[in-house]
């Protein structure tokens, strides 16, 4: 339980923790625990084993009884003393009874240094347009939450003073007892209706006028959140330490989850964007121009080179023109420009001879009169192949099904021939 394992019959290794000799005065323990326990508290950064550490042999060597204890026989015989428990006092306890419960080693407003339990994060979804992410904005929101009341320090008294619940006798819980049978009782613990299982009740004469005993009030608090270029979907930005306050209760963080909303025309893959172009086939094969407005209002000129064609469902890119990379916002990715070509429904004979006046020769004009002669004449009819497969599946779902009624008397009939 002390994380190292003692040496036989060790009882110096708590003085060599708190850094005093073996016969320090209970002054000399107080101003080594004190020092040493601020220096290492985990709030300050401090490693929470050492923490405990100092604790257990504060807790040890201040009792006069428990010191006789330590020096004679060492620490196991303290651990036999306490019971199969353990006797492991939260370190978090001694130190804030230490510094009287009130007293804050740390200075300012916030109790943080005295606190054990942590509080929830509480996480917003923030929307944010694509046109945000690209160039980075800021938005202020207001929140509200509960801060611990300055009136009373969150000791939810006017003297500061609070009196043991009576209805747990300042445990927080409650024990009740059913009866299930004739010697048979149920012992159930919950957490005390008097006091909300803090343990401690305030007298009305006493309460703070300001929480009116709550501890807490509510506070209306505006945070800014900035948006960084190139942040991403899901992305977190954490406000730590601004949820809740309760006493005794590390206050959680708030977080905002960047949730980034469709865009009517950019596509985001990553770093990269992504445009669909629809072309008309003169465009396609003559070539083209057109402007883009970027996600920043820049317009874009987008033109083909002459003489260049553009296939159907072809990909283009433009680099540096995609989204800034997170953090290194100078450097973009790709803008990719997806080519849709519109063909025409259909020619009259005259612009088919135009066509054929200026496109390559055709192949299937080479075939010879004898060839064609040889020939059955085909009809091509319109088609849709989606609805095709469905109707195929649909017939294939329906002769299983007719099988699988044929099975019993088939089955039946080879019986019949059995017997
Ligand atoms: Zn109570
Ligand atoms: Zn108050």
């Amino acid at each position: 339980m002390f994380g190292r394992a003692p040496k036989k019959s060790d009882n110096s290794r708590y003085y060599e923790i708190l850094g005093v000799s073996k016969s320090a005065s209970q002054d000399d323990l107080k101003k080594a625990y004190k020092k040493a326990a601020i220096k290492n508290h985990p709030d300050k950064g401090g490693d929470p084993e050492k923490f405990k550490e100092l604790a257990q042999a504060y807790e040890v060597l201040s009792d006069p009884e428990k010191r006789e204890i330590y020096d004679q026989y060492g620490e196991d015989a303290l651990k036999e003393g306490m019971g199969g428990g353990g006797g492991g006092h939260d370190p978090f306890d001694i130190f804030s009874s230490f510094f009287g419960g009130g007293g804050n080693p740390f200075g300012g407003g916030s109790s943080r240094g005295r606190r054990q339990r942590r509080g929830e994060d509480v996480v917003h979804p923030l929307k944010v347009s694509l046109e945000d992410l690209y160039s980075g904005t800021s938005k202020k929101l207001s929140l509200s939450r509960n801060v611990i009341c300055s009136k009373c320090s969150g000791k939810g008294s006017k003297s500061g003073a609070s009196m043991k619940c009576a209805g747990c006798q300042g445990t927080g819980m409650k024990v009740s007892i059913r009866h299930l049978g004739p010697s048979m009782i149920q012992q159930m613990q919950h957490a005390c209706n008097e006091c909300k299982g803090t343990g401690e009740t305030i007298n009305d004469r006493d309460r703070c006028p300001q929480c009116k005993g709550e501890k807490v009030v509510q506070e209306k608090k505006v945070l800014e959140v900035i948006v960084e270029k190139g942040m991403q979907n899901g992305q977190k930005i954490t406000f730590p330490g601004e949820a809740d306050e309760a006493p005794d209760t590390v206050t959680g963080d708030i977080v905002f989850v960047l949730q980034q909303k469709e865009h009517p025309k950019f596509k985001r893959k990553a770093e990269d964007l992504i445009v669909e172009h629809t072309l008309s086939l003169t465009d396609a094969l003559c070539g083209f121009q057109f402007v883009l407005a970027h996600l920043d209002g820049r317009q874009l000129l987008i033109k083909s080179n002459p003489g260049e064609v553009i296939k159907p469902d072809s990909f283009k890119a433009i680099n540096d023109e995609g989204m800034p990379l997170y953090q290194r916002p100078f450097m973009k990715g790709k803008l990719y420009i997806h080519f849709n070509v519109e063909f025409p429904e259909s020619l009259s004979l005259d612009q088919v001879k135009a066509l054929e006046a200026v496109l390559p020769p055709k192949p299937s004009s080479q075939l010879t009169d004898m060839e064609l002669d040889e020939c059955e004449e085909t009809t091509l009819n319109d088609v849709n192949m989606e609805e095709e497969s469905r109707r195929k599946q649909q017939q294939a779902q329906q002769e299983a099904y007719d099988e699988d009624d044929d099975m019993p008397g088939g089955a039946q009939r080879v019986q019949c021939a059995q017997q």
